[in-house]
C-alpha cells in the first residue's frame, strides 16, 4: 500500500467539494488555480462547471497547469420513457466522452440513472427492472462510442437510498455484472469508480473489489460516512470525520494494482460549501495524509 504520509501526490480533488466557497458558486477556472497553487496534481470537475467556464478554456487552464484528471462527472442517466428520450441521452453521453477526451481525463464516471422522472419528483413508473436494463443497454450502445475514442467507462454503483432516482445500479457486484456482461475481456474500455461513500457497508465489498481486479477499478473516490447524516445527498463528511475505515478500503483497492489518484469527493451543503476554498483544500491535503 502506497505511504500518503509524507506528501499529496496522489490526491484528486473533485471539484464539487469546493464548488461554493462560503456558500457562493465558485468559477472552475478559480477552483483550478487554488488546486494548482497547492501542487495538486490531480482533479475531477464536473460537466456543468466545465461548460459554465467553457471546454476550451479550461483545457487550456488544465494543460497549463500539468493537472490530469482522475475522472470526468459525468454521463449516464439512461433510464427513459421513450425513443426520443433515448436519442438525447445517447447524444449527450457521446458529448460527455468527447468532452472527456478533450480534457485528457482517465474515465467518464458514470451515474447510470433510475425511475425516469423520479429525480424531479414524478418517477414515470415502478418498474427498477426496466430501468436496469435500460442501463445495460445504454451502456453498451456507449461502450461503442467510448471504445472508438479511447476514453475508458467508470460505473460507479451509488448507495441503495439513491436506487429510486439517481442510479439503479447499488452495488459493486451489481456493477460488475453490466461489466463482465458487456466487456468480458476485461479489455480496460469498461469498470468501475469505487466511491467508499456508496459502498462502505457492502459485506462483499473485499470479495467484489477482488473480482475487479486492476482491470475494472478505474477510480476511487473517498470522503466519509457521518453519524447521524442529516441530508442524504449533502451531508458527507470529511476524510477522518466519519464511520469509514478508508485506509482498510484503500489497501484493498491497492492490492489489486490500483495506482491511480485518490479522489477527494464531497458534497456538503451545511458544512464544508460554507467554508472558504482555502481552508477546505488545505483540509483535504492534511486528511488525505492523515486519515486515507
Ligand atoms: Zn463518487
Amino acid at each position: 500500500m502506497r505511504d500518503f504520509s509524507q506528501d499529496h501526490r496522489w490526491l484528486s480533488i473533485n471539484t464539487a467539494t469546493v464548488r461554493k466557497s462560503c456558500g457562493v458558486e465558485q468559477p472552475l477556472t478559480d477552483i483550478i488555480e487554488a488546486c494548482a497553487r497547492r501542487g495538486i496534481k490531480a482533479i475531477s470537475p464536473w460537466r456543468d462547471q466545465v461548460a459554465a467556464a467553457g471546454l476550451p478554456a479550461i483545457s487550456k487552464l488544465v494543460k497549463t497547469h500539468g493537472l490530469e484528471l482522475s475522472g470526468y462527472c459525468r454521463g449516464g442517466m439512461f433510464p427513459v420513457v421513450d425513443a426520443a428520450g433515448a436519442k438525447a441521452a445517447y447524444e449527450d453521453n457521446r458529448r460527455a466522452v468527447d468532452e472527456a477526451c478533450e480534457l485528457n481525463a482517465a474515465c467518464l464516471v458514470l451515474v447510470v440513472g433510475a425511475l425516469p422522472g423520479a429525480l424531479s419528483g414524478q418517477a414515470a413508473h415502478k418498474d427498477i427492472a426496466l430501468a436496469r436494463s435500460q442501463v445495460s443497454d445504454g451502456i453498451a450502445a456507449l461502450l461503442e462510442y467510448a471504445k472508438s475514442s479511447g476514453m475508458p467507462l467508470a460505473i460507479e454503483p451509488l448507495h441503495p437510498m439513491y436506487a429510486a432516482d439517481r442510479a439503479c445500479i447499488n452495488t459493486l457486484e451489481q456493477a460488475l455484472d453490466v461489466c463482465d456482461a458487456l466487456d468480458p475481456t476485461k479489455s480496460g474500455a469498461l469498470g468501475v469508480a469505487v466511491d467508499v461513500y456508496h459502498v462502505w457497508w457492502d459485506p462483499k465489498l473485499q470479495q467484489q473489489i477482488e473480482r475487479a481486479g486492476k482491470e475494472r477499478l478505474l477510480a476511487f473516490h473517498v470522503c466519509d460516512w457521518l453519524t447521524p447524516t442529516t441530508d442524504l445527498l449533502n451531508d458527507r463528511g470529511m476524510m477522518g470525520d466519519g464511520v469509514i475505515d478508508l485506509p482498510k478500503i484503500r489497501g484493498w483497492v491497492e492490492n489489486q494494482g490500483f495506482a491511480g489518484y485518490s479522489e477527494v469527493e464531497i458534497f456538503s451543503t451545511g458544512n464544508w460549501w460554507q467554508r472558504d476554498t482555502a481552508e477546505v483544500l488545505d483540509t483535504c491535503i492534511a486528511r488525505h495524509s492523515s486519515a486515507v
